[in-house]
């Protein structure tokens, strides 16, 4: 049976965008059983799908705020479980930037979003990932000053980080420069 999603909700856009039918879910439970994270997620991975079926503005309001969507590890342990096959990372990868687009962040991943911001600046700045220039970021978005101050000096000893940044290739100049600024 084809099933007909309504438009503007989103079940419809997660499979114009990747493809993905959130109603070949019928609900068994294994990604849930088997999911690393599930225990300290607001929603199983199953209730997320659950919620996306029912294609109600509520519900795709309850899935974008929920904490789930950021504490996903994209492990893939619940898609190999599926014997549907849903391709529940991919799923969570999408709600985790329509989350980010219409800023309805969960409060309490404040902090993983901050992370993933600054990863993806030191990244776009340096053509590769610069810890201390990570860290310092992530400090200033979330104001963690103190957090991890003991830890910082013995890994700068012991080599395992750099206070100067790593040199731009002028690839990866090229390719920024394209792209505009950070958010
Ligand atoms: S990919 Fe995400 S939802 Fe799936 S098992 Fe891993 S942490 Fe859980
Ligand atoms: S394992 Fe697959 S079919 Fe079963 S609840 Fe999870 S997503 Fe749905």
């Amino acid at each position: 049976m084809v099933h007909h999603h309504t438009s503007d909700t989103l079940s419809y856009y997660i499979k114009q965008k990747t493809g993905i039918a959130v109603e070949r879910c019928y609900q068994c439970g294994k990604c849930s059983a088997g999911c690393p994270a599930a225990k300290a997620m607001d929603l199983t991975p199953s209730v997320i799908l659950r919620l996306l079926q029912t294609e109600n503005p509520q519900n795709d309001r309850k899935v974008l705020q929920s904490y789930t969507i950021w504490l996903c590890l994209s492990c893939h342990t619940c898609i190999t479980r599926c014997p549907m096959e849903v391709d529940l990372p991919v799923v969570m990868d999408y709600l985790r930037n329509e989350s980010l687009t219409q800023n309805l962040i969960h409060p309490k991943a404040k902090d993983i979003v901050a992370f993933h911001k600054s990863f993806i600046n030191s990244i776009k700045r340096f053509g590769k990932l610069w810890e201390v220039g990570l860290i310092a970021e992530y400090k200033l978005r979330t104001r963690h000053f103190l957090q991890d101050v003991f830890i910082a000096p013995l890994m700068v000893m012991r080599g395992k980080l750099s206070f100067i940044p790593p040199k731009r290739s002028s690839k990866t100049n090229d390719k920024s420069s394209t792209k505009g600024g950070n958010q």
